[in-house]
């Protein structure tokens, strides 16, 4: 599939913050996706969560894997739509480097923490990360990424947050939508963790087949492959389920999106940004695939198994601010630095990059005496 007029044009970005020399091999989104696998934030997120902690498994998805899979889908349905894959790999890649450890019990306990300060949002902390936390670059502070790849992290802001942002918060002030590759990204996220957490939350035991047969994406695509292969083992059984299940969406997204576009037919990208979003399921899928999401939030993450990691992970979250605000000498040289200008966001910013065993050692560090520094 040849690049569409109305894709991202790596010769027509609109650049970076700092002017740089461009690669003579690569294109600046392959470029810029190249430089955040070598972040470090990227290799921490191995070690933070999705929805089980990390030391609960080998085998469930944590933030790494995640990331990769939504990174899978974005291509394949960016390529499918003629989209440019290596501005949507960056996008997917970088989706989540913002995430606090233990997931969303870390994010909403960081939040609460930072709610005279600010706030905390994990969308808003990815942005920070590639703009300003990364700091290997000698001319420069983040990964000094193009418009582009930055504009797909953002996926949603506040009127408030979107007036300091600058360029890349001027279209939530404006209503305006992101590049298709940045939509894309947005749904292949979703694709990937519902299925991912079906696929997780049966082999934890959490939810059980016989509850899945009454959501009627999981039901219609488990009858086929009864029907197709009669009685096989339920590992089996699972998996040729959930690859119907994420195919019957992939191929929805496509067929949808392509119709939205094709009826727009839109010159460039500075129309896709002016439409409102092109890219989505039909309704029909999308009301299948809401029950799923629903289905999983009551059943999986509200499970009390969950809740009871999430009380743990909210306590280490809230005891470790609190000493950290109360003393910021505690935390590492570099912290401390970055606290003399802002002391809250300093110690959000400390807490958020830490993998789920990092902030489980750290507060034993801190609160236990028998621990070492
Ligand atoms: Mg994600």
């Amino acid at each position: 599939m040849t690049l569409t007029r109305f894709a991202a044009h790596p010769e027509q970005t609109r650049g970076r913050k700092v002017v740089e020399q461009e690669s003579p091999t690569r294109n600046v989104f392959q470029r810029d996706r190249d430089r955040i696998i070598h972040s470090t934030a990227f290799r921490r997120l191995e070690y933070k969560t999705q929805v089980f902690v990390n030391h609960e498994g080998d085998l469930f998805r944590t933030r790494l894997t995640h990331s990769i899979e939504v990174a899978q889908l974005t291509r394949g349905i960016a390529r499918t739509l003629g989209l440019h894959e290596d501005l949507a790999e960056a996008i997917a890649l970088a989706h989540d480097l913002g995430h606090t450890p233990f997931g969303h019990a870390g994010q909403d306990a960081l939040n609460e923490c930072m709610r005279d300060f600010g706030g905390f949002e994990h969308n808003l902390q990815s942005l920070r990360v590639v703009d300003l936390l990364e700091n290997r670059y000698a001319s420069f502070d983040g990964l000094n990424l193009t418009f582009e790849v930055r504009e797909g992290i953002l996926k949603h802001c506040s009127q408030k947050n979107a007036k300091q942002l600058g360029d890349v918060g001027e279209r939530f002030l404006r209503k305006e939508s992101p590049s298709l590759e940045a939509q894309v990204t947005n749904f292949a996220d979703e694709i990937a963790y519902n299925n991912h957490d079906v696929d997780d939350g049966l082999r934890s035991g959490l939810i059980t087949m016989q509850q899945l047969s009454d959501i009627q994406l999981f039901a219609e695509n488990m009858a086929e492959v009864k029907h197709l292969y009669g009685e096989i083992e339920e590992k089996r059984l699972i998996h040729e389920t959930v690859r119907r299940m994420i195919n019957v969406l992939v191929v929805d997204l496509c067929e949808q999106s392509q119709q939205a576009i094709t009826k727009l037919n839109p010159a460039t990208i500075d129309q896709v940004r002016k439409a409102p979003y092109l890219v989505g399921f039909s309704q029909a899928i999308a009301d299948k695939n809401l029950e799923l999401k629903q289905f999983l939030r009551t059943h999986l993450y509200q499970h009390y198994k969950v809740n009871r990691m999430s009380a743990k992970a909210r306590r280490i979250i809230e005891e470790l601010f609190s000493a950290f605000m109360q003393s910021p000498k505690l935390m590492p040289d570099e912290h401390q630095l970055a606290a003399k200008q802002d002391q809250a966001r300093a110690v959000a910013d400390y807490i958020a990059g830490m993998t789920d065993r990092y902030a489980i050692r750290e507060h034993k560090r801190l609160f236990s005496v028998e621990e070492n520094w």
